[in-house]
């Protein structure tokens, strides 16, 4: 059922084919999708070297990450690469609790965990990421966090940064 309800009550087309409202089923297919030059140094930087690398707007000086190849503010073409972090400053965070399919593997995602927003240390923008840390009454905006590589060798994804710990 679900919270619309079709009150047309038609049935049948008006040649008088049935009306199929819904097909159910499984589908799967392989495909690949290129990340550009941009998000492939992005994240061979941070599976190879350990390291988060942006990219800076000579005309107003902000710093993305992740990068981006055009300003956001001056839509000017970005080619300086800076490196920043890997400590930053947390500006958000969410602590998950309720179970939902992950995208990636098709397996209920394990509970609790933590999705966090962390400006890094040289950079301009937030970069969301994940946090070992589970209580809410430990975690602050505003407070300091760093970045706990994954062992190598790491994915070449965001998860080469395992997650993100508390600076005590
Ligand atoms: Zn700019």
């Amino acid at each position: 059922m679900g919270i619309y309800t079709d009150k047309r009550k038609r049935t049948h087309t008006p040649d008088g084919y049935e009306l199929l409202l819904h097909q159910s089923g499984h589908l799967e297919y392989d495909f690949n999708w290129h990340l550009g030059p941009y998000w492939s140094k992005f994240l061979i930087e941070m599976r190879d070297n350990a390291r988060f690398m942006a990219v800076k707007c000579d005309e107003c000086g902000n710093v993305y990450i992740p990068p981006r190849a055009v300003c956001g503010r001056c839509f000017k073409e970005m080619n300086e690469w800076v490196e920043v972090g890997p400590e930053g400053v947390l500006q958000g965070f969410t602590i998950v609790r309720f179970p939902y399919i992950n995208p990636n593997n098709g397996e209920l995602m394990k509970v609790p965990y933590t999705a966090i927003w962390v400006t890094l240390d040289g950079a301009t923008t937030r970069m969301m990421h994940f946090s070992n840390e589970t209580d809410e009454k430990n975690l602050e905006v505003g407070m300091r966090m760093r970045a706990v590589w994954a062992k190598e060798p790491r994915p070449t994804s965001i998860h080469a940064v395992e997650y993100f710990e508390i600076i005590k």
